[in-house]
């Protein structure tokens, strides 16, 4: 078998060796030449500029600067804080740490060393110019840079220039052509083993003389010259070494298309072979009860309540199982098209059930479908974890026979003991908060022989390019349209020195009739935090609103369902003025008459998740407020994302935003399910327009070729089967 070189342990590289190749192994999952290759700068830096020691700042990332040894100081030996004096035959096993003083006319800098002192004592003489490079901090009002990489300066023919040999960190080689040098993700470990920026490029330099002759081409011809790639040996040679800013461009954009183009083809070949094989329970009509209860509807139905039900209606008499999420912004609409939804089941012969993420949501919304149900004589009924056994084993018997047609529920829905005569749809409310496995278990409840209609509703807005790829293998319908009516929410920034006003302010809407909440983050003191607790918090609003006449009620994590269950509808009964409550009530709680959402410690939130919350005002009649508390002092992340706030109550925008400032990993709802595969170069939030061409590029080979089994497509399907685009199967939903 012919050796390939891809294949060859990285420990044969020269400067490597076993215990360097274990080190990276275990820091960066590297192992071979080839996955050395494929593992990019994530940015550059321009050899070729300096920073004046004058305008070096501390919150930059790196600087470069050519300057002038001027002097140098040991500390050490018995007394740390006393510089030491040095002469030829000093002990440098007793220095703790060097600082040399270096200047570029502009000002002067200093630079630490802790480690190898000896050896940078020997070159750092004052009086000679280098080149120094690394992270700058803020010390005692100064600022410095601790282990600078240190090159000599270049230096006009007629001068020496101090060479740095024998030494791998510090070798003078140049790398090669260009003046923008990769950096490379690194670790404390790799710097503490030696594996230094400067190191780094220099494996790859070697890896790709060893490896690059080896890399086949991973995309087709046509491909490549119908959306203008660079071929993978031009992209990869400068993805690592930029011959220029232009070639460094074009290599980044085809190796982002790569990237995804394949996450794209496989998310839609997998739907493409699901929508050709799976069956799914035809639903011809939309019968009796659909029809009775849209005509005794309270209101008429949005634009694009109407155009989602279509959509879903589509779907359920096509014969294929529906797998479709509903997006759509808080007080869009959803629960009135789920119930909708359910009625097609029933008008079908088939049940329906609809699960929610927690036992206050499952509650409210069997409350808020029982008007919509009671036109049609429509049998529904409730099962969460607190219910009782009697009531339980009625349930139970109910949806054996058939008697009960929508059941809401938690999670108890899908113990193993709840058997459903013919369970036809499933509609899942807020999705991210149910794994695979649990939603799993509930289509193997299906009886009819074919899956169930499964219809995910989200209240998350989800950037498309997001929806696009966690969702590439579902159909997605969006509900961008509120109710008519709905007043905008007035959003307020506050600090700490407002309180007293906004105390006064809660007093008026109180006694003009309406409800506040108020949520807060934690719910016990940590120690190192200094965020308001909510008990804090409620000894505090104790204090400023007492009883008589106010009344305050509180729901946290650690209650029980009762006391949560208790808590709230006291304060949707209007029983109490005032809900204080941790982020529990962050989904779907429904009380019209509250006009105020004061968010303490606004600052510990996520952008989704305040938007979400202040989705719990708004919903009646009154003019409503949301409150941002939050300390003085903001970071630059935090204002943005209050100013946003305060700004736009749009959710798809706030999404966008979010995804932007923290990445598409962290974003609400989505870290439970992660990616589907990791990608390596493009970013979700960032490449959008080339995931829109690499989406329609997958698009038109499925439309042409859905099994990929022309001759021209045979190098799609061999690079499909490596083990990166094998998608975790968490976005499958049935
Ligand atoms: P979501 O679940 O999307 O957050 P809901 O379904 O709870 O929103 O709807 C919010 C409120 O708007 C409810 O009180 C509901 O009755 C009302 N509503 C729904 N659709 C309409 C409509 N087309 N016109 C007027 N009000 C509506
Ligand atoms: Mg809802």
């Amino acid at each position: 078998m012919a050796q390939n070189g891809l294949d060859t342990d990285i420990q044969f590289l020269p400067g490597v060796g076993p215990k360097r190749a274990e080190l990276l192994r275990k820091e960066l999952s590297v192992s071979t030449i080839g996955e050395l290759i494929r593992l990019y700068p994530f940015r550059y830096i321009d050899k070729s500029s300096f920073v004046r020691i004058a305008d070096a700042r501390p919150d930059m990332a790196y600087v470069q600067i050519r300057a002038r040894v001027s002097h140098v100081e040991l500390y050490g030996g018995a007394s740390s804080k006393e510089a030491v004096s040095y002469s030829d035959n000093l002990k440098f096993n007793t220095v703790r740490r060097m600082s040399v003083w270096v200047s570029d006319g502009t000002g002067e800098m200093e630079m630490v060393f802790f480690k190898g002192i000896k050896w940078m004592y020997d070159r750092l003489k004052p009086g000679l110019e280098f080149v120094f490079f690394g992270k700058p901090a803020a010390f005692n009002g100064r600022i410095n840079v601790v282990h600078p990489e240190v090159d000599p300066a270049p230096q006009p023919q007629h001068q020496n220039p101090p060479q740095f040999q024998n030494h791998p960190q510090n070798s003078a080689q140049p790398l090669p052509e260009g003046t923008m040098t990769g950096v490379y993700q690194s670790t404390e470990r790799l710097k503490n083993g030696g594996v230094t920026g400067k190191v780094m490029n220099k494996l790859m330099e070697a890896a790709l003389a060893k490896g690059l002759g080896y890399v086949e081409e991973t995309l087709p011809e046509h491909i490549m010259r119908r959306y203008g790639l660079v071929p993978i040996h031009f992209a990869l040679r400068n993805i690592h070494f930029p011959k220029d800013m232009a070639s460094l461009e074009k290599a980044r954009y085809r190796l982002k298309f790569e990237e995804l183009f394949y996450l794209q083809l496989s998310l839609l070949k997998q739907k493409y072979v699901r929508s050709r094989e799976e069956v799914g329970i035809r639903m011809p009509k939309v019968g009796e009860a659909f029809n009775r209860c849209y005509e005794s509807l309270p209101f008429p139905l949005t634009g694009a309540q109407k155009r989602v039900i279509t959509e879903i209606r589509d779907d359920m008499k096509s014969g294929r199982q529906m797998n479709r999420l509903l997006q759509g912004d808080v007080g869009s609409g959803k629960t009135m098209v789920a119930v909708l939804t359910a009625l097609i089941a029933i008008g079908n012969g088939f049940q329906a059930c609809i699960m929610a993420p927690t036992e206050v949501l499952a509650r409210q919304h069997y409350k808020n479908i029982q008007k919509f149900l009671a036109p049609t004589g429509v049998k529904s009924a409730l099962l969460t974890g607190s219910s009782r056994v009697a009531e339980r084993r009625e349930v139970h018997a109910g949806l054996e026979d058939g008697s009960i047609g929508i059941i809401v529920g938690t999670h108890a829905l899908i113990e193993d003991n709840v058997q459903f005569r013919n369970l036809g749809l499933a509609i899942i409310d807020e999705q991210h908060r149910f794994g695979v496995e649990q939603r799993s278990k509930l289509w193997r409840k299906a009886s009819c022989g074919a899956p169930p209609h499964v219809l995910v509703m989200t209240a998350t807005p989800i950037p498309r390019t997001l929806a696009m790829t966690l969702y590439g293998d579902l159909d997605v319908s969006v509900i961008d349209e509120l109710p008519p009516g709905r007043k905008p929410v007035q959003t307020i920034h506050a600090t700490e020195g407002k309180r007293g006003a906004m105390y006064r302010f809660m007093r008026d809407q109180i006694s003009l009739g309406r409800q506040i909440f108020v949520v807060y983050p934690l719910i016990f003191e940590t120690e190192k935090l200094d965020y308001q607790s909510l008990e804090e918090g409620i000894e505090q609003i104790a204090k400023a609103f007492p009883f008589p006449p106010y009344k305050m009620a509180v729901v946290h994590g650690k209650m029980t369902a009762d006391e949560k269950k208790f808590n709230m509808d006291a304060f949707a009964a209007g029983r109490a003025d005032i809900l204080v409550a941790t982020s529990v009530i962050e989904v779907g709680v429904d009380v019209p008459n509250a006009s105020v959402m004061v968010i303490e410690s606004a600052e510990r939130f996520g952008l989704s998740q305040l938007h979400q919350l202040r989705g719990r005002v708004g919903r009646g009649s009154e003019k409503s407020y949301c409150v941002l508390m939050t300390g003085h002092k903001l970071s630059k992340e935090s204002k943005h994302r209050i100013e946003l706030m305060c700004a736009t109550e749009n959710g798809f925008e706030l999404a966008e935003e979010d995804m932007k400032m923290r990445g598409p990993g962290d974003l609400e709802g989505t870290q439970q399910s992660g990616l589907p595969i990791s990608l390596n170069i493009a970013s979700l939030a960032k490449d959008g327009l080339i995931l829109n061409a690499a989406r329609m590029a997958a698009e038109a080979v499925l439309d042409d070729d859905p099994t990929l089994s022309s001759d021209r497509n045979q190098l799609l399907r061999k690079e499909l089967r490596k083990d990166k685009y094998q998608i975790k199967d968490y976005s499958k939903i049935s």
